[in-house]
């Protein structure tokens, strides 16, 4: 069989995030491999994508391994966000259970430098209950669904950026909704920051270079950072790089030819 009449490698692309982003207009340009990307579907607008998109969740562990054999998926990338923890621990058991390859894109995350003032929560909920109880104007980057935890600390006015533009809860009638996508530049960070009189921040220790304007822009003005761990996921084959994806995308799809599949 030629390379022409093969069948294409189906890849599977559990996105979300800007490596997703990436990896699909990457592999839109494979020849011999025929890619979905999933989405969640928690943003009213998706970034545009060269490749077919499906959204919503499979439904647990069964839901995915069903859609990979139904759909005869061959190898599965998962470029979620790193505290998309049970999507990417469902990954791991439903390729187990499908017996097809996983590989996960794992941007490390960022290190504290010397002028930096973090301090490190294990969770949002944590990060929101550390916040000192004399008022002040917090900037939080924890994303929408944290938006009703910061009721707990409802004295403080919250700077909220998320990706969708929404009202702000009754409990704090005060706070500013930032509707704005990525990437962010430091200097309009500090500025942002300089123009709300920020106190403190409020982030995911969420690792890559699209957000880490925030963290920059803290350091620069000195502010404290209450930033979130990474959450735990279960052992995977991990890379960190979109293009390290790529290769191996790249590996499968070429040992497949050697095979004549
Ligand atoms: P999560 O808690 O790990 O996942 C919750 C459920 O949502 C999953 O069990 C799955 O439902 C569904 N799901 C999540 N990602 C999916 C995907 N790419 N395709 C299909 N279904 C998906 O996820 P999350 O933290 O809510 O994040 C949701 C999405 O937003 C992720 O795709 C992630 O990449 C993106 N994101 C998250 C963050 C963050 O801070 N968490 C930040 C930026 C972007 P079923 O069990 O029904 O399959």
């Amino acid at each position: 069989m030629d390379a022409t009449t093969q069948k294409p490698l189906k890849l599977l692309l559990l996105g979300g995030t800007s490596e997703s982003t990436r990896l699909a207009k990457a592999v839109a340009q494979m020849p011999g491999v025929a890619a979905v990307l999933s989405l969640a579907g928690r943003t009213r607008k998706a970034a545009p994508s060269p490749v077919p998109v499906r959204v919503g969740g499979f439904g647990g562990v069964d839901g995915l391994a069903h859609y990979l054999v139904q759909n005869g998926v061959d190898i599965v990338v998962d470029a979620t966000h790193p505290f998309a923890a049970q999507i990417s621990n469902h990954a791991i058991a439903a390729c187990t259970k499908a017996k097809v390859p996983l590989l996960a894109i794992e941007r490390p995350p960022w290190q504290r430098t010397d002028r930096d003032i973090w301090i490190e929560h294990a969770t949002v909920e944590d990060a929101i209950a550390a916040l000192p109880d004399a008022p002040s104007t917090v900037f939080s980057a924890l994303g929408r669904s944290a938006i009703p935890l910061l009721c707990a600390k409802p004295q403080h006015r919250y700077v909220i950026r998320v990706v969708d533009p929404s009202a702000p809860p009754a409990e704090l009638p005060e706070a500013v909704i930032i509707s704005a996508r990525g990437p962010f530049r430091t200097e309009d960070d500090i500025a942002l920051f300089r123009e709300y009189r920020i106190a403190r921040v409020l982030a995911k220790n969420s690792g890559g270079d699209a957000a880490y304007s925030k963290i920059a822009a803290a350091r620069a003005l000195q502010l404290p950072v209450h930033i979130v761990k990474r959450p735990d996921i279960a052992k995977r084959h991990t890379v960190t790089t979109s293009d390290e994806a790529l290769s191996w995308i790249a590996h499968h799809h070429a040992s497949r030819t050697k095979r004549g599949v």
